[in-house]
């Protein structure tokens, strides 16, 4: 007798659901695998469905969740033909599956809360654990949850009640003095085990030097998923964390999940969230924990602190207001003179691009962009760069940016409030001269 003839499946098809496409820059259409996806002159996507084989990479990517899957009436009488197909063994086969499924969906339900580390040294907290706190309060709010800060130190009560108004409801703090200066062994075991006595859902962290260690350290620990360096964080319809990241060398943003494993863990650079508002008046609870590790069980001891505070070529363009940046365009170290004379009637700092960095013209703590500094000034202006994919990531969050280069087609004038082209040689000193004058007629000291 021959045997049923097997049916696939059908997957169904992607269609755009009508006014909710933001035109993000066409990431469906860079998702589809099979290039079913064609873009329209008002940046949205045209699904072709001879050609969509409905892996659903389009919908997971859409920041807008303005794609959708749907069954065409062919694959709907499949689907009727299969559900009548159904014998004992497809039923048995089912159950196994569904067993596999509701265990996973008991351990993901257990996880509930959103946590943000706030880093510190001496007390005094890093500022992307508020930033952090901004976007952690967006997605609690999405997953209906609460919003907890983890304070770990010595002597740091003060920094729950800072966390309390930037928005935590809640703060798991861990205060010892062998917690006083960082070290991986007693911070990994304060945060694991409130891990594992408390069960969040999302943990976030700043991509900071110590948050890099920690985070890396306790997603081992826990064997759980980490995203590094996120540059957007959201929630979708299961509950799940989407991390998105530049990927293949900051081509492509990648957007990751953590599907079977809890907590979903993201890092994520200072400066790249903005930082929520301040509520003086806002008060949460706090839960107190102690660990067991004792002095004698850390392996590392921290023999002296030498602050870097006084280093007087250090700049932190991460935290500056104004930045006025150069690229390869300034052709030697000496031009970039020019752009500090701006940046000094500015009140601002002087950056660059990779390829001034690599040039020697500039130290690589000026660097600007993915494997450099993420900045978020007022003002950005952006001199003799092109305007790289890499370069973009780290500045293009900037309130106003201003792009000066001649090539009228370069990239980084897609990202300007303002576009000058021309030479810098000749419009930098002028915008210089010109507010210098405006400041002498003025008489005030400050342009803002
Ligand atoms: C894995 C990876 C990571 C990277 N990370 C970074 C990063 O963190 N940051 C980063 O910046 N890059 C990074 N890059 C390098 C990046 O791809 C670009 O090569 C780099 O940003 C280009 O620098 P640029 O714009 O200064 O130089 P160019 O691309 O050479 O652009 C110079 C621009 O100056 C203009 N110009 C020249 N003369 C004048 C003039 N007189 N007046 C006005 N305009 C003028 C030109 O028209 C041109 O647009 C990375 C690359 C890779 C592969
Ligand atoms: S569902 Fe998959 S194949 Fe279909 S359009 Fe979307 S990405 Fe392309
Ligand atoms: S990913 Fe979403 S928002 Fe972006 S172009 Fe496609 S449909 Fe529009």
């Amino acid at each position: 007798m021959d045997k049923p003839k097997k049916i696939k499946k059908p997957r169904g098809k992607a269609s755009l659901i009508p006014n909710k496409c933001i035109a993000c820059g066409a990431r469906c259409q860079s998702a589809c695998p099979v290039e079913a996806i064609e873009m329209n002159e008002k940046g949205e996507p045209i699904i072709l469905l001879d050609k969509c084989i409905g892996c659903q990479k389009c919908v997971k990517i859409c920041p807008a969740e303005a794609l959708e899957m749907f069954f065409t009436p062919e694959e709907k009488e499949i689907l009727r033909q299969l559900e009548a197909q159904k014998g004992e063994a497809g039923a048995a086969v089912a159950e196994e599956a569904d067993s596999e499924e509701t265990k996973l969906k008991k351990f993901l339900a257990q996880y509930r809360g959103v946590w943000v580390f706030v880093e510190q040294t001496d007390c005094i907290p890093a500022k992307v654990s508020w930033e952090l706190l901004g976007v952690g309060a967006q997605l609690a709010a999405s997953l209906q949850v609460e919003l907890c800060a983890v304070v770990i130190g010595h002597n740091v009560e003060r920094l729950c009640h800072e966390a309390f108004t930037y928005g935590a409801t809640k703060a798991y703090m861990v205060d010892e003095p062998i917690l006083h200066h960082y070290r991986t062994a007693p911070y990994l075991e304060a945060f694991c085990s409130l891990v594992e006595k408390y069960k969040p859902e999302v943990v976030l962290m700043g991509a900071t030097g110590l948050g890099r260690d920690l985070a890396g350290a306790v997603a081992t620990r826990l064997r759980t998923g980490l995203t590094a360096d996120c540059t957007g964080l959201g929630i979708d319809e299961k509950r799940q964390l989407l991390q998105t990241r530049p990927a293949f060398g900051g081509n492509i943003m990648a957007t990751i999940f953590c599907e079977q494993r809890r907590p979903q863990m993201a890092s994520v650079r200072p400066h790249v969230m903005s930082m929520p508002s301040k509520n003086e008046n806002a008060t949460g609870e706090i839960i107190r924990e102690t660990i067991t590790m004792k002095e004698e069980d850390v392996l590392t001891k921290v023999l002296e602190v030498i602050s870097d505070a006084s280093h007087k070529d250090s700049v932190d363009i991460g935290g500056a207001e104004f930045i006025v940046s150069g690229g390869r365009g300034m052709m030697s170290k000496e031009n970039f003179k020019i752009l500090q004379d701006l940046a000094d009637e500015l009140g601002g700092v002087v950056a660059s691009s990779r390829s001034a960095v690599d040039a020697g013209w500039m130290p690589v703590e000026r660097q600007v962009g993915q494997t450099g500094k993420t900045v978020r000034p007022k003002i950005y202006i952006a001199c003799g760069i092109s305007g790289a994919i890499q370069h973009l990531v780290g500045m293009q969050d900037s309130d106003l940016i201003i792009a000066i280069n001649r090539d009228r087609e370069a990239p980084i004038f897609e990202v300007a409030t303002f576009g000058i082209v021309g030479d810098l040689f000749q419009i930098v000193p002028a915008i210089t001269e010109h507010i210098r004058q405006v400041k002498t007629q003025r008489g005030t000291p400050k342009v803002c």
